[in-house]
């Protein structure tokens, strides 16, 4: 329900209160009765280009938060590609419900709602949703990413993703120690699934001194019988001589509880949305001396291989070589937070967004 007060300004906490302090250019709510659908299509800014952002399928505990989620989220993909250089806008679209009861037409309807768009957003995969489930909505729509690389797409992006990452640790790393040289850094790495089995592997090539938790012990003793990785607990992984802390499970792991824990000098990881509270902890951090390489620029190689997808002639070479632009993006940033005694996580946010108004101004003539 649209909420106006009777200065005829939007509500906070209503839905247009809640696009109009974001940003955002449009919400899509679409439903279809006889499959059960039910999803949201946030389409934050598309000045780049078409918004691009993956699929989350959630069995959300309420509208509010699903709306929440998809709002979030496309607006920090508008950022990934803004200051990855990637000519495309930020997107993203949840849908509501347990992920088991997902099927072909399901996903198919759902397709076809992308396809009304007419590639104003362009999806991709994200948390409970696979490759398979891209190919559905490819029988439907044009306007899909992240297809097995047999059909033409560039396959698991996280490869991509913990390179990009592993680059953006070793800026960091220049930055607070005076070479980004890995080797016998202590780097404690939170979560080895599909982007930190990776990052793991890329880290003890260099020799790394590298320790590893998670929730799985399973997966820790195979992680650490192939690689040599020293195994920590969960609970106690922000408490290690440290120098670098890479979370790669999930976001917010930077917060109140957390940030006296860490004797890291270098934050560098895949999870997305890693302080808890963008402003203040970002703050805190710039004060405590701690090196942050921001999450959304430094695990952008997700995005750079979706994006190499939808340009066409995927290439993995090139891929990479895309994503080889991070470090010195990452090193951009970190002298202008330096220069300027601003947190890490605003300046990477002000260069995207000067990118975005300098190239919304360019496209003007047309
Ligand atoms: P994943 O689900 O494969 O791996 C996450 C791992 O974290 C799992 O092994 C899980 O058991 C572990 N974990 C969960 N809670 C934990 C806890 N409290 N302590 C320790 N470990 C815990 O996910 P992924 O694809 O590897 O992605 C990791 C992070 O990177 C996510 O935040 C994701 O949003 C982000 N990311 C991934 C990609 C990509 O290409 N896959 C791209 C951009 C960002």
């Amino acid at each position: 329900m649209v909420e106006i007060n009777t200065e005829g300004k939007v509500r906070e906490g209503s839905i247009y209160g809640q696009i109009t302090s974001l940003g955002h250019e449009q919400l899509v709510f679409c439903y279809d009765e006889p499959t059960g659908l039910k999803a949201i299509i946030g389409i934050h800014n598309t000045v780049l280009g078409p918004a691009v952002g993956g699929t989350r399928m959630w069995n959300y505990a309420s509208e509010a938060e699903a709306i929440t989620d998809v709002l979030r989220l496309s607006r920090g993909m508008t950022f990934k590609a803004a200051i990855s250089g990637l000519n495309i806008g930020g997107g993203k679209a949840v849908i509501i419900g347990e992920p088991k009861l997902k099927n072909e037409a399901f996903l198919r309807r759902f397709g076809r709602f992308i396809d009304s768009l007419g590639g104003r957003y362009i999806t991709a995969e994200d948390v409970n949703m696979k490759t398979s489930d891209m190919e559905y909505i490819a029988m439907e729509s044009k306007y899909v990413t992240g297809l097995p690389e047999i059909r033409g797409g560039g396959g698991d992006p996280s490869p991509v993703t913990a390179y990009g990452t592993y680059l953006g640790m070793k800026s960091a790393a220049k930055k607070a120690f005076g070479s980004d040289s890995l080797t016998d850094k202590k780097i404690a790495v939170q979560g080895i699934g599909q982007v930190g089995k990776y990052l793991v592997e890329l880290l003890v090539k260099e020799r790394a001194e590298v320790f590893i938790t998670d929730i799985f012990e399973d997966k820790l003793k195979q992680v650490a019988k192939e690689t040599g990785a020293t195994v920590v607990d969960p609970n106690v992984i922000y408490d290690i001589d440290m120098d670098i802390y890479a979370p790669c499970a999930l976001g917010a792991t930077i917060n109140d509880k957390t940030i006296d824990r860490l004797k890291c000098q270098v934050i560098a990881g895949a999870a997305n949305n890693q302080l808890e509270d963008e402003e203040k902890h970002g703050k805190i951090l710039l004060k405590k001396g701690i090196t942050y390489a921001p999450d959304f620029l430094i695990n952008a190689g997700g995005l750079i291989n979706v994006y190499a997808e939808f340009i066409g002639g995927y290439n993995r070479e090139q891929t990479y070589k895309h994503a080889d632009r991070i470090y010195d993006i990452c090193t951009a940033i970190l002298n202008k937070s330096e220069n300027e005694n601003i947190p890490a996580q605003q300046a990477a946010i002000e260069m995207a967004w000067n990118r975005i108004q300098s190239m919304g101004k360019v496209k003007l003539p047309y």
